[in-house]
């Protein structure tokens, strides 16, 4: 979802943008409106994510996973080592991506054994003192499951905070590299979010492409080539958005008091379940399995009539998944929770 309000203010300006007579989506990115309209979105990032001064923001193009091919090659020579935790599909792509790149890649905690329905413990791997990078998924999106803590390590620590970021308070100067593609939290598809620190660029392969080379797309302020100007354009009304609403301390609050509720109400059926462990259930993606997978279909046919709707688990695991990020209020959590006990009622 994106904020309502935020699809409103967009609906208005879409004709008339700034007074310009023109749309935001017909003027040019290197015009003094949209540079203005740039920078301020960069801004508002940095006051509400609290970026520190020695970090780049960047927008990009190519989802996370672009990226997950050019943090190897922005970081880390071929034949280098970096290590990954891995703890679902989205990490398992991450790694595929840094074999291609030539790296080799040390697994360093592998949830493979409670079929990545864990984190690993906190200090429970070691990282080898050569290695590039440490990355990360906080929160596996198909999973569910989400890191309650940050991992610590002396190497630089990269983390895809695609579904996740903004969701609550982070404390930025922990990482090497904040990335994120735009879709769930931030904005519309097709933009990229990358937060990198100072001291980590310059070490890009010769052969990386311009565009992706996050040294060359700081200097030009994400403009080396036209950047997705209506992502930033959004970006910016939904950061406005989150300020106006409390900022990350109160979305923290909504987003856990949803979860809560949620999850609540799956652990006291016996009709709903999460295989998810306690200190590892995500607070944006919340898997569930009926205990009669031959009542799936009808589930969501009779939700989708009731207004649910994307509710169908991702293609490889199936059952359900709630994806219930920043814009959906605690309002939507609640139809579905009522909609999940008369459906029990009904058919248990
Ligand atoms: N990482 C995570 C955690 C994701 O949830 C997704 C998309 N669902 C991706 C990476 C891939 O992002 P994109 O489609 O923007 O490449």
């Amino acid at each position: 979802m994106i904020p309502l309000e935020v699809l409103e203010t967009a609906r208005k300006e879409l004709t008339d943008w700034r007074s310009s007579g023109m749309s935001v989506l017909e003027v040019s990115h290197r015009g003094k409106d949209f540079v203005e309209c740039a920078a301020e979105a960069e801004a508002a990032f940095r006051r509400v994510l609290g970026v520190p001064d020695n970090y780049k923001v960047l927008f990009l193009q190519g989802g996370a996973s672009a990226q997950f091919e050019f943090i190897p090659m922005n970081l880390a020579a071929p034949c280098d080592t970096a290590a990954y935790i891995n703890t679902g599909q989205w990490s398992k792509k991450a790694i595929a991506a840094a074999k291609r790149q030539g790296l080799e890649s040390i697994i360093v905690a592998d949830e493979a054994a409670s079929s990545y329905t864990t984190v690993p413990a906190a200090g429970s791997f070691e990282v080898p003192a050569d290695a590039k990078y440490l990355h990360y998924t906080p929160n596996e999106t198909i999973g569910g499951v989400e890191f309650g803590y940050v991992p610590q390590t002396s190497v630089p620590l990269v983390a895809d905070f695609s579904s996740t970021i903004a969701s609550r308070p982070i404390d930025v100067s922990k990482f090497g590299v904040i990335y994120a593609g735009a879709q769930k939290n931030l904005g519309p598809a097709g933009l990229t979010v990358v937060v990198v620190r100072d001291d980590l660029l310059g070490t890009a392969r010769p052969e990386t492409p311009a565009v992706f080379n996050w040294k060359t797309q700081a200097e030009a302020d994400s403009m080396l080539n036209t950047p997705p100007t209506f992502g930033i354009y959004l970006l910016g009304l939904i950061l406005r958005w989150i300020e106006e609403t409390g900022g990350l301390t109160a979305m923290a609050d909504r987003n856990l008091a949803k979860a809560n509720a949620l999850y609540k109400a799956i652990d006291s059926s016996d009709f709903y379940s999460n295989p998810v462990a306690a200190d590892a259930r995500s607070w944006m993606n919340i898997p569930f399995i009926l205990a009669d997978s031959s009542l799936d279909q009808l589930f969501l046919s009779e939700a989708k009539e009731a207004g649910l709707v994307n509710l169908k688990g991702h293609r490889s695991v199936g059952g359900m998944r709630a994806s219930i990020y920043n814009a959906m209020p605690i309002a939507g959590v609640e139809c579905l929770i009522d909609f999940m006990n008369d459906f029990e009622k009904e058919h248990a």
